[in-house]
Formats: structure tokens, C-alpha cells, sequence
């Protein structure tokens, strides 16, 4: 795209693009649900029964995770989850309308108090093996991770002012993830991903605008609560907000984010050309 083609109403010059990572850049689900049923394994380990055990890995458990992935925020939560999963609870064909009622409130602190666990435990865990995955088999996590059709390259060729990652994964995965793709360091730095225990990403959407005055921050999100969370918080503030319907979400998340004045749902193929 030349410089300063109309991008979204702005010249692509004034544009800042923050953009969540998984959903929106990066296809990682299968990744995330192999990490999370090896950490349920690791935490959960002293409460486990033979049966239990066995189901934390079986299909059905690993498609029911698959269909509570718009549910959730961070990694953590799907370990929660996932020892729920292997318990029989919500694995009928209403557990996930069940789910999407209760999580997270009030469903998440029952959950913590009934397993006797916490955030540190059941982050500390994922971590912990998706660590033991990458040193012991780097390939095969890596291709377990995807990038979505195109956006290595719109990255790559962006002509935007600048470009963030705001992403509740920890930081050294999602560079690890770039860069094995083949996004350039000049097109995403170090220092402009950000990762789990960063800040909030309204806090970090706080720092792109403080960063760039006087340009168009373009937050592209497939988490429909966050991108309303922010558009209130920020309100007046020069962000647009975008819904990434190609990521983690329902199709009832996409009539919300269309019935939501203040955010434009996008598809892949917009994204990727609005980027480049
Ligand atoms: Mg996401």
C-alpha cells in the first residue's frame, strides 16, 4: 500500500496499530490446549485418580476446550477448566451456553476455592510445561502455533506509524512465536510486545497514545469484553476498536461487537490489506 492511502479515515502514516496476539495474529489453539491439559497434569496431580488422569487428555475433553476458547481470557483459566472438564462437569451439549453464564463470575473464585489453587500455581504450571515442551521439542510447538493466512506479511509491509502487541501470553512466547515467522525486528521491536503482567491493556493502550500523540490508535481484538472495556475506559480518546471475527469468538460475540456502536467488526482479508 502507498503512503498515506486512506486507512480506516486516517492516512496510514498516522495510524498506531495494537493489536492482541492470539486470535488475532496467531491460530494457537491446539498449542493451548495441549499446554493446558500437560500443566492440569502437573497441578492437579495430587487429587488425581486413575480415571480423572485418563480423561484429562481424551477427546471429548479436548473438544469441549476448544469450544470454551472464546470464553477466556489467559492460559491459566483453561486449567480451571480443564480439571472441571475431567470431573464429567459441563461436558453435556449445555456445558458451554452453562459456562458462558457463570465464567467468569461467579464460576472462577468457586472454582480456585473448591481446588484449593490460585492464579501463581495454575500460571506457574502452563508455564512450566510449555517451557518443557519448547526445549524438548521446539518443532513441534512451534508447529502447533500458526499464524493466521497474510498477517506476517501486512506486518512485515505495514506502512502504519507504528506497530504493538498487547497480549495476555507472556512476552518471550509471542517473540519467540514473531520471529520464527519471519516478523522482522524492524516491523515488530522487542520492545513494542506486550506481554502478561505488563499492564492491563487499557494501561498499555494509555502508553501507545502517550507514545504517538496526535495519532490514530487502531486496537484490533477478538475478545469482544475487552474491546468494550477499553472503548468505555478510553473513552474520548483517538482509538478506533476492531473486532477480529476470524479469532476466538461466537457468532453471538460478533452481533454484540456489530450492535456496539463504538466498534467495527473485521474480517482477515480487511485486516491484512488495511495493514500492509
Ligand atoms: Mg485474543
Amino acid at each position: 500500500m502507498s503512503a498515506g492511502r486512506e486507512n480506516g479515515g486516517a492516512p496510514a502514516s498516522s495510524v498506531v496499530y495494537a493489536l492482541d496476539f492470539d486470535g488475532v495474529l496467531c491460530d494457537s489453539v491446539d498449542e493451548l490446549i495441549e499446554s493446558v491439559i500437560r500443566a492440569a497434569r502437573r497441578v492437579f496431580a495430587a487429587h488425581s485418580t486413575e480415571t480423572w488422569y485418563a480423561q484429562l487428555g481424551s477427546d471429548p475433553v479436548r473438544r469441549q476446550l476448544t469450544h470454551l476458547r472464546p470464553l477466556i481470557k489467559t492460559g491459566y483459566e483453561l486449567v480451571l477448566l480443564c480439571r472441571a472438564l475431567a470431573e464429567g462437569q459441563y461436558m453435556d451439549s449445555d456445558g458451554p451456553e452453562q459456562l458462558r453464564k457463570a465464567w467468569p463470575e461467579p464460576l472462577k473464585e468457586q472454582l480456585l476455592e473448591e481446588y484449593n489453587s490460585d492464579f501463581g500455581a495454575l500460571n506457574g504450571a502452563f508455564s512450566a510445561e510449555r517451557d518443557d515442551w519448547i526445549e524438548n521439542d521446539l518443532d513441534s510447538w512451534l508447529a502447533a502455533n500458526k499464524m493466521f493466512p497474510g498477517v506476517v506479511d501486512a506486518l512485515n509491509q505495514s506502512e502504519a506509524l507504528a506497530r504493538y502487541i498487547i497480549t495476555t501470553k507472556d512476552k518471550r512466547y509471542a517473540l519467540r512465536l514473531l520471529r520464527a515467522a519471519g516478523v522482522t525486528e524492524s516491523a515488530m521491536p522487542d520492545d513494542r510486545v506486550y506481554g502478561l503482567g505488563m499492564g492491563s491493556k487499557i494501561e498499555v493502550l494509555k502508553i501507545v497514545l502517550k507514545n504517538h500523540p496526535g495519532a490514530q490508535v487502531h486496537f484490533v481484538e477478538d475478545y469482544v469484553p475487552a474491546l468494550e472495556s477499553a472503548s468505555i475506559s478510553l473513552l474520548g480518546a483517538n482509538v478506533q476498536y476492531f473486532m477480529a471475527s476470524w479469532g476466538y469468538n461466537t457468532l453471538d460475540d460478533v452481533k454484540r461487537a456489530e450492535r456496539n456502536p463504538f466498534i467495527t467488526v473485521l474480517d482477515l482479508d480487511t485486516f491484512t490489506s488495511r495493514m500492509q
